[in-house]
């Protein structure tokens, strides 16, 4: 199926009832009038020329043009290209031109000089800004119905409908071309094992440019007839629980951070968050007590935690309702319904016994068709029995639970030992006086490489230092895992998806260690 069927077969069944709530601009629309926006718009485009295959540029924060534009494109089997909200003309240059875009619907708010210079040196004018007039008439436009059937009938669900850049936590973003079938299926399944149904509210503090958002948020949303609730433009943790309050929202999603800064505001207690019942954790390391807290304080006792890459759609496992408490908090849950997961060594290619940590790899519907535009990255990510490499070292119960020890590249190897910074981070968390905590390795002449903890302290207490933090660990944790710098910080560089940049971070501390 095609995402644009699926929209319109939601839209037979829940016509009437909400689809979409915009609340820094307090709108909102039924299902019946979500999808005669997105026809217009479809039309609209259709008619300034946007052909099936056509790549569309979206470069906007949150806000209900971005799933309009999402629905639209995919109704005329345009590509949409997210493009990251954050970006600057450097980069965006970069996106329009390795993706081969005509045209970019981007924010009023990205109309600068520096903009402006960019579209004159790259000669790339086809932009339409969102609340401008042209969109106005897009949002607007008159055209025949018959057109839009008829570009329908000639899409197929194993088409390219989306370009989405990967984060760049690990270094240059590459773009994942995905079609209907990989992220639609990814979508509804997130919300078959969440339990999604027409009741259901699903807050999206989480960026749509990114796929927590747009797949496993607003396509998860629409696929089970549920709304989607933007609760403004960026992240604002106060906005979120505001929104979550004032739109009785079920389901809340958040990048562990997300979650950290919600729980930590002055005023968490006096937010109404009994409409809570569910959500989604995801995108990085789900630190067990942040999970705990989710689910004693903030109402979601049927919390999950995710996890995948852009490249699979993008989630590969997930806990279920019914699992026990300590595997919802503590694994990141078990292969999803049609895809198929392996741990094996990096070095052999050979299935690790269970338990041993190893790469984690992933096979079936959701695997992107390829990077857009480069082959030899795709060949290297995706074998030739189309398992693809996550970069991602786990381990696997007997039971299939996973475990994310780690990304590869930040595995840290202190005189002949591996230390997984995960476990060292999920040990510091336990002290009372800190509230987020990311461990590094940094070079060492003796050692290879030595631990770095940065620790963001709860207000009002004393910085810790190195021998406070050694002291804590003394005795509980093998010794070539104890930190042996601490830098304590305010917070740590981060990508838009909210994930921790620690290859910035190595950068840093070996500026501050010189
Ligand atoms: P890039 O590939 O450009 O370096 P990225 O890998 O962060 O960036 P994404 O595709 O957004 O880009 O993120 C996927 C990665 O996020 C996974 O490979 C994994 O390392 C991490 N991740 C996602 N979910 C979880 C989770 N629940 N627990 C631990 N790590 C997770
Ligand atoms: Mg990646």
């Amino acid at each position: 199926e095609t995402i644009g069927a699926n929209l319109e077969r939601s839209v037979a069944r829940y016509g009437e009832r909400e689809a979409l709530v915009d609340v820094a601009s307090g709108r909102r629309w039924t299902y019946a009038q979500l999808n005669e926006v997105v026809d217009r718009v479809a039309l609209g485009l259709m008619a300034r020329g946007v052909a099936a295959g056509d790549r569309v540029g979206i470069w906007a924060p949150n806000c209900a043009e971005w799933v309009i534009t999402q629905y639209a494109t995919a109704k005329i089997g345009a590509i949409l290209v997210n493009v990251n909200p954050a970006y600057r003309t450097h980069e965006l240059e970069f996106v329009v031109q390795q993706s081969g875009m005509s045209l970019l619907i981007s924010a009023e708010s990205h109309k600068t000089s520096d903009y402006r210079e960019m579209v004159g040196a790259i000669g790339f004018a086809d932009v339409v800004f969102i609340g401008s007039p042209q969109w106005a008439e897009l949002a607007a436009f008159d055209g025949d119905p018959a057109d839009l059937a008829g570009r329908a009938a000639t899409l197929a669900f194993d088409d390219p409908i989306n370009i989405q850049y990967t984060s760049g936590t690990t270094g240059f973003p590459k773009g994942a071309t995905l079609s209907h079938h990989n992220i639609l299926n990814n979508g509804y399944f997130v919300g078959e094992l969440i339990g999604y149904t027409h009741e259901d509210r699903v807050c999206l503090p989480v960026p749509l440019y990114h796929c927590f958002g747009m797949v496993m948020g607003s396509l998860g949303a629409i696929s089970h007839g549920a709304c989607i609730v933007l609760p403004a433009p960026g992240f604002d943790p106060a906005a979120t629980l505001a929104a979550v309050a004032a739109e009785r929202v079920t389901s809340l999603y958040g990048v562990p951070t997300m979650f950290i800064a919600e729980l930590g505001l002055p005023d968490f207690g006096s937010y109404d968050l009994s409409s809570l019942r569910t959500g989604i954790m995801a995108g990085s390391p789900c630190p067990v007590e942040v999970m705990k807290r989710v689910v004693a304080e903030m109402h979601m006792t049927e919390v999950a935690i995710c996890y995948g890459m852009t490249e699979t759609s993008p989630v590969s496992t997930m806990t279920r309702v019914d699992d026990s408490l300590a595997r919802r908090t503590e694994t990141v849950g078990r292969v999803m319904p049609h895809l198929e997961s392996k741990v094996v060594d990096p070095a052999s290619g050979l299935v690790m016994p269970r338990g041993e940590p190893g790469e984690l790899c992933t096979r079936g519907y959701s695997v992107m068709l390829g990077y857009w535009g480069q082959p030899e990255a795709t060949a290297e990510a995706i074998d030739r029995g189309r398992w693809m490499h996550t970069g991602d070292l786990a381990t696997m119960d007997d039971d299939g639970y996973v475990n994310i020890v780690g990304r590869i590249k930040d595995l840290v190897i202190r005189g002949g030992e591996n230390v997984y910074p995960r476990e060292v981070e999920e040990f510091l968390y336990t002290h009372p006086d800190i509230t987020d905590v990311q461990v590094i390795g940094v070079p060492d002449a003796k050692y290879g490489e030595e631990l770095m903890a940065w620790v963001v302290m709860r207000a009002g207490a004393q910085p810790l230092t190195a021998a406070a933090v050694q002291e804590f660990c003394a005795g509980r944790l093998a010794h070539y895992k104890v930190p042996r710098y601490v830098h304590v910080v305010d917070g740590f560089p981060m990508t838009v998806t909210g994930k921790v940049r620690k290859v910035e971070m190595r950068e840093e501390a070996i500026g501050i260690l010189d």
